[in-house]
Order: C-alpha cells, then structure tokens, then sequence
C-alpha cells in the first residue's frame, strides 16, 4: 500500500479551554517536565523520580501506606486494579451504585466471578448510608465499593461513615476518587479507605495515563492471603509493588515521561497546598453557580451534594445540546461535556478540575454561555457575570 508521509501534518490541535469532566487544561510546566529525556526505567535518576513521585502522592492521599503507587493506565485501570487484587470468586462485594462509575465498578465485580451485591440510588443523589447498613446486616462482605465523586452526576458521597459501616461488618472500603483527588480532601488514613485510585487528568491536571492508587496495610494484608493468583498479570500489585517498593524488580516498564508529568503535577499541587487548593476549587464553583442561576438556569444537584470541580447545567427548554455545546467549542474553544445514560440531553457537565478552576474559565464560560443561548434564541436573564463577581467580592 503506498503511503505519502507528506500527506500527515504536524499534530497542532490549537487551543482549548477544557471544561469538560477530562481532560482539564494541562499547565505548560507539565508538558515541559514531560518533554525531558526518556531514560531507563531501572536508571538511578527515575528511581529517585520514583520515590519523589510517591511521596507527593501520599502527602495529596494523607496516608502513610507504603503502597501508593501511579498504576500505569488510566483511572478505569486503576479501579480494576483495586478489584482485581481485592477480589476472589465467591467473595461477596457490595456496590454502590449512582452513575456510570458505580456501574462500571459492578461491571468488573461481575466479571471476576464474585457475589454481587448491588446497591442503586437514584442518578443525582448521594448514596445513603443506612441503605447500605440495612442492606449488608447479617452478611459479611469482603468489600464495600462506591465512588466519592460521581462524575456522570455532579454528585459527592461522604465518605466517614460509609466507612465506618464497611468496617463494622468487617470488609474493606474501596473508594474511586478518580475526580475528587487533588480537587477536595480525600483522607485515606483518618477516613479508613483500604484502596482508593484515581486518575491523572482530572484534578491533577496531567495528561491522562496514570492511575494513582493507594492501598492500606489491612488490604495488603487481603491481597497476601489470598487463595488463587489475581487473574490480572499486568495489575498484580504483588509484583508491581517489588518494582516500585525495595527489590526494584523489573514487572513491566514504567512509562517514564508519565511519571515526569504526574511527578510535576503533584509538586504543583504541593506548593499551592491543599487547604488552598481546595478552597480555590470550591470559590470557582460557588462563582459559577450563581452565574448559571442568574441566567434563570437550575443545577441538577441538591446544593449539598455539589461537587465543587464538576457542575450538572440543567439543559433549559428550547436549547439544542449539541448545537450548544458545538458552538460553544467552534466560537470560543471551550470544551463541555454532555449528559451520560438517563441524563443525555438534559444535563451540561462543567469540569472546573485542576488547573482550569480559575476565575478566568468561570466567567468566560459564563459570557459565552450566555451569548451562544442568546445566540440560538434561547431566554435566559442578563446579570450572570454580576452574580459571579458578587460571590468572588465576598471572599
Ligand atoms: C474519569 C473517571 C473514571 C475513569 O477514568 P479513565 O481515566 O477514563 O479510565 C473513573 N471514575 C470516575 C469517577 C471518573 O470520573
């Protein structure tokens, strides 16, 4: 077959402004660290860039646990690499499920051969605690799953007492922080997670590509005894861990420049620190919601289950989604997302993650929204960029 290698340009996808639930705007800092050169992955300067790397990590997960480690993958494979480790046939797992992410944990339960008990809530709400206390009286779970920030929904689930009641019945407490990481606290130590994992691109800022996780003693412990090898060869944290931890045993190659990224990534987030960090992330939010309900727009979530770094839009009568969010992205670069499963066509998803948390999105986005609505013959109410302002004078 003949190719014509001048036919191929040079990638230069321009700019965006990526509002969307990931990628969010990856800082330049970033993409240089990541530019720098690829060396072995058994070289004494990547295995200090190792030690440094999971260092940050355990300072952003507040733990202690040896094992915090980037997964080499995306978010989706450092939650299969939870399960995969934690789980046997026959275990009894429970779920909780209020979005697509809940369902994808049930998906890789499902597949490993395990009893599932799957806990539903409705789209848009938080699980409740005492659902899950009533459901798993009298049984005794291996595991208890559920996702602190619902990327599908806009929804946070506290995570203390669910805690509390896994351990009560004497199962591990297995959390996806994929979007809450980096953009509010996720305390693994004083709030008994035994794995969470997360993703790069979200919170964080950094390429997608890594999946950072963290296991505690009481799951190493679980993965140790376990009766049968985990099935998974590539995510078998009882290899990967001699690589990252004192044996420095070839498992798989780490991809070196990731690691750059995540390793900048996280030093960002240390020299912003977390308590400013996640006030920023919850300013932006508050400023945004207020412009969207100037509008005379609502928010699919109660306002104590906001999360701060992902708002739902409710989609107002007579606006077109896709012509929305297309001219959104054609006029004004800015990338959101839509609605998944039951909310496709009734919900904008508007990331404020990481670096493009910043007053500069929030009322740029607003300004645009406002004109595209207008735009398309939409009503919607002036004074949105007022009722922004409002909330950042207040502060
Ligand atoms: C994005 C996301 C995932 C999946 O991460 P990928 O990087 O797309 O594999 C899992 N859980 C939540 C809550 C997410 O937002």
């Amino acid at each position: 077959m003949h190719l014509d290698p001048q036919s191929f340009r040079d990638i230069n996808p321009g700019s965006r402004v990526l509002m969307g639930p990931g990628p969010s705007d990856v800082p330049t800092r970033i993409l240089q660290a990541m530019s720098a050169p690829c060396i072995g992955h058994l070289d004494p300067y990547f295995l200090s860039v190792m030690d440094e790397t999971q260092k940050l990590l355990r300072s952003l997960y507040q733990t202690e646990n040896e094992l915090t480690i980037p997964v080499s993958g995306t978010g989706s494979a450092g939650m299969e690499a939870c399960f995969v480790n934690l789980v046997e046939p026959g275990d009894e797992v429970v779920v909780c499920v209020n979005g697509v992410f809940g369902t994808r944990m049930s998906d890789i339960v499902g597949r490993l051969g395990a009893k599932l008990i799957r806990l539903d809530f409705e789209w848009g709400k938080a699980v409740d605690p005492e659902a899950v206390r009533n459901t798993i009286q009298g049984k005794t779970p291996k595991l208890v799953a559920v996702v602190h920030a619902e990327t599908s929904t806009g929804v946070c689930t506290p995570l203390e007492d669910l805690s509390k009641i896994a351990h009560d019945a004497g199962a591990l407490f297995l959390v996806d922080s994929v979007t809450s990481l980096g953009g509010m606290e996720v305390a693994v130590d004083a709030w008994g997670i035994d794995a969470a994992y997360s993703g790069t691109q979200k919170c964080l800022s950094c390429p997608p590509g890594l999946s950072p996780i963290s296991l505690s003693p009481a799951a190493l412990e679980a993965l140790d005894s376990r009766k049968a090898p985990v099935v998974s060869w590539y995510l078998d944290m009882s290899m990967v861990r001699n690589y990252w931890g004192g044996d420095r045993k070839y498992h798989h190659t780490a991809p070196i420049n990731m690691v750059y990224g995540l390793r900048e990534a996280l030093r960002i987030v240390a020299e912003e620190g977390l308590e400013a960090r996640f006030a920023r992330h919850r300013l932006n939010h508050l400023a945004l919601v207020a412009g969207v309900e100037a509008m005379g727009l609502s928010m699919l979530v109660a306002e104590k289950e906001r999360l701060p770094m992902l708002n739902t839009v409710c989609i107002p009568d007579g606006a077109d989604d896709p012509k929305v969010r297309g001219a959104l992205l054609r006029q004004f670069g800015i990338e959101v997302g839509g609605g998944l499963g039951d909310l496709a066509g009734k919900v904008w998803r508007v990331g404020l993650m990481g670096n493009a948390s910043s007053k500069r999105n929030v009322c740029l986005f607003l300004a645009s929204l406002e004109t595209v609505l207008k735009g398309q013959g939409v009503k919607v109410a002036s004074g949105a960029l007022e009722a922004a302002a409002e909330v950042y004078a207040s502060e």
